[in-house]
């Protein structure tokens, strides 16, 4: 072959492989994660992939607006990745309703609810919200993401669900799956150890966001700042709780990162409480960033013990 067409030859495989490459990079896997931490984990298993995240860390994830660019993002996605059991009620639905993406669908396999692979604590049966009641959770407490185990769990579900539903890159996600999986059991037994001075500590908190933190790591909370779950601080229940926790201390009153911390800090400047406001976040702040879980994870574990050795 003549060197110039055999040149030609290379640039047209080029240009087409090129394009080949464009073309793929418009076929990008395009996900719409309901919390901040399933768009992280998201991150780890599909890395390429386009994610949207619903709600932040100061945003209160019972509670959005269903806004016009989540309805947009909700319909461009390829798959959804939610934590169910009744945590996004207040505004999926719409969401999904006025998408009209027939993929993310209640039953559809694009639509992934994390809590139908762990069991839930403290169901409620015959408990039925209204507008009024609060975040009542009659299925359970679907706040497990602050339970590294169920965290795991769910990991494994959702790599499953996305190497079935992308069968391209399913050996890239088993392999990333495995990885992570390592990984977290090593954090998950490091955490463990440094938080061992914690077991058997008191705190008074808002709502049952952590209620799994404090099972996985043996801390108690006896006080609820909370009249009914989901419903807002009333004076009279807080001074009950002001009362309690005269009696029996705690050593913090702890909310997190996106409630009101008004109650919170009433309750610890009241005279005979001695318990610092501890502000935790709920999830993870940053979901795309590298070892986003970890560090997540390592600012609860941080926060309560420095609290605890005081
Ligand atoms: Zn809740």
């Amino acid at each position: 072959m003549h060197i110039l067409s055999k040149l030609k030859t290379t640039l047209q495989i080029a240009l087409v492989s090129g394009a080949f490459v464009a073309n793929a990079g418009a076929q990008t896997i395009t996900v719409f994660a309901c919390e901040p931490e399933w768009a992280a984990l998201t991150h780890v298993l599909l890395p390429n992939a386009n994610i949207h995240v619903a709600t932040h860390a100061k945003q209160d994830p019972h509670h959005i607006e269903a806004r016009p660019a989540l309805i947009a993002q909700l319909r461009s996605a390829d798959v959804a990745v939610c934590t169910g059991g009744e945590l996004e009620s207040a505004w999926l639905p719409m969401l999904q309703q006025r998408a009209g993406n027939s993929k993310v669908q209640n039953g559809a396999q694009g639509m992934f609810f994390a809590s139908g692979q762990v069991e839930m604590i403290d169901p409620r049966p015959g408990v039925v919200g209204t507008p009024f009641s609060g975040d009542v959770h009659a299925e359970g407490n679907p706040h497990f993401h602050t339970d590294p185990h169920r965290f795991l769990k769910v990991a494994h579900a959702l790599s499953k669900r996305f190497a079935s539903l992308f069968p391209q890159e399913a050996s890239a996600i088993n392999q990333r799956t495995q990885a992570f999986s390592q990984m977290w059991s090593q954090q998950v037994q490091q955490w463990e150890k440094r938080a061992a001075s914690l077991k058997g500590m008191r705190v008074a908190s808002q709502h049952t966001t952590f209620a799994y933190l404090w099972r996985w790591l043996g801390i108690e909370q006896i006080s609820d700042l909370e009249p009914k779950p989901g419903m807002a601080p009333t004076p009279a229940h807080l001074q009950r709780q002001l009362s309690l926790l005269q009696t029996t201390p705690v050593e913090a009153v702890v909310v997190a990162a996106y409630q009101d911390p008004r109650a919170a800090k009433w309750l610890t400047s009241q005279s005979g409480i001695q318990a610092p406001l501890l502000v935790l976040p709920a999830t993870t702040e940053n979901p795309l960033a590298a070892d986003a879980l970890v560090t997540w994870y390592e600012q609860l574990i941080t926060s309560l013990v420095k609290v605890r050795a005081k």
